[in-house]
């Protein structure tokens, strides 16, 4: 088994634990470090507390290999993360003059005399190497510490990225050895949560490298694949492998190998096949337009969208028959069809697909619940539908329906 190196990321501040601030150092922090093969294991927040900061650096210190701190190194009283540093390693801190002269002539050149609490950024971490800082007064360190590497940067991104970019990434990649992380994501549309680990647990605990997660996701869900390996051929031959075996169990439930969205899925395959569309929505009130037309270059397949609420719009622009409302009601199978094909003949397109159901909270009955919703789909030879009964509050069932309207165009496509 390939041993991954592993790291946690400590993000200080007390402004960070407000609700409207976020530390977003440790999402890049997370991405750089994937991306030389090192996996985030634990990710912390500390204000501005001493004694808690100690026992986080404590605790981060004894369990990770490499342990990333971001922020308190300014030179205010509550800018504490050198101090508590030193003290959860047992180190000492002491003035280092060549740093004190460098921020000194750094304010000077800045035509200012150096504040003297910002000496106190010149303290350093017994046995610390200094990492330069271009971009702002507080620099970093690294410190090698009973086979762990501790590194303390500082909060602004501005400073914070160059810094890692420069000095620790190159000497993480020496470290981390030739262990490469690669992802891949598939979607799956049209199956449950259960439904699909029902269906692929079998095959992914088989293995370990790959490391299987699924997620459920508003109305589809997703896969997600994550292998390493001693390059990067060597992860994708392992996802590769993986990946075909759940396809192939899953077979056209899965609409997407890359991240694609549904609606970009449809988009390339009506495009490819030269073929047009346009849409009749009741419930999603031009949801599925909104997303067909949100990828660039739909003008190419999209015609139209009509949003017919009312049954006298429906008969008005889509030409249902009053009669059918009548005998059916505005949510049957039978009004979706004839949706459908209006709006199919009304365009001219290749194909009419249309919704109509109940999104709630209120409309429903018990013979029509909230959440039933009928989905169709006319082309020249034939008009079919389907019907769901769909969970969730308002904003979902008219997501799922969506989804399951452009999922029932993506099957007719394949
Ligand atoms: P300075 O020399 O600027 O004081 P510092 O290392 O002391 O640097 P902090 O005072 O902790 O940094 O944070 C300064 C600013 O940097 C914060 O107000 C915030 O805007 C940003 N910042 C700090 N930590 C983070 C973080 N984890 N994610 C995003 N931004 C952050």
């Amino acid at each position: 088994m390939l041993e991954t190196l592993t790291a946690e990321i400590i993000a200080i501040g007390s402004e960070l634990l407000a609700s409207d601030r976020t530390d977003t150092n440790s999402l890049w922090l997370t991405e750089k470090l994937n991306s030389i093969g090192i996996e985030v294991k634990l990710k912390t927040i500390v204000g501005d507390d001493d004694a808690r900061l100690e026992e986080a650096i404590k605790d981060a210190a004894r369990r990770s290999k490499i342990v990333i701190t971001t922020g308190g190194l300014g030179p205010t009283e509550d800018d504490v993360t050198r101090k508590v540093a030193a003290r959860a390693l047992g180190r000492r801190l002491s003035l280092n003059e060549t740093i004190l002269e460098e921020l000194r002539q750094k304010f000077l050149s800045f035509g200012q005399p150096m504040p003297e609490r910002n000496s106190r950024q010149a303290m350093v971490i017994e046995d610390a190497e200094v990492l330069p800082n271009p971009n702002g007064s507080a620099p970093g360190m690294f410190i090698e510490h009973e086979g762990a590497a501790i590194v303390l940067l500082p909060g602004p991104p501005r400073e914070m990225r160059p810094m890692f970019e420069n000095h620790v990434q190159p000497r993480l990649v020496s470290r981390a050895g030739s262990v490469k992380v690669l992802r891949r994501m598939l979607r799956v549309a049209g199956l449950g949560e259960s439904a699909v680990d029902e269906k692929i647990a079998p095959i992914y605990t088989k293995y370990e490298n790959p490391q299987t997660t699924i997620l459920f996701n508003q109305s589809e869900i997703e896969i997600h694949l994550t292998a390493r390996g001693r390059s990067e051929t060597e992860a994708n031959t392992l996802l590769d492998h993986l990946s075909e075996q759940l396809e192939e169990r899953l077979g056209n439930a899965v609409f997407s190998f890359a991240g694609e969205t549904m609606e970009q899925v449809v988009g390339l395959k009506l495009s490819v096949g030269g073929y047009t569309l346009a849409v009749a929505e009741s419930c999603t009130g031009g949801l599925i337009a909104q997303r067909l037309t949100d990828v660039a270059g739909s003008s190419k397949y999209f015609i139209e969208g009509v949003v017919a609420y009312s049954n006298e719009a429906k008969t008005r622009t889509l030409d249902v028959k009053r009669k059918l409302l009548l005998a059916h009601g505005a949510v049957s199978a039978e009004v979706a069809e004839a949706m459908a094909v209006g709006i199919r003949k009304r365009s001219g397109a290749d194909f009419g697909l249309s919704v109509t159901g109940i999104a709630g909270p209120g409309g429903g009955s018990e013979e029509k619940p909230v959440g039933l919703v009928f989905i169709a789909l006319a082309d020249e030879v034939q008009t079919k539908s389907r019907k769901l009964q769909i969970p969730g509050d308002r904003q979902l069932v008219r997501w799922r329906a969506s989804q399951a309207a452009l999922d029932l165009l993506r099957r007719r496509l394949i």
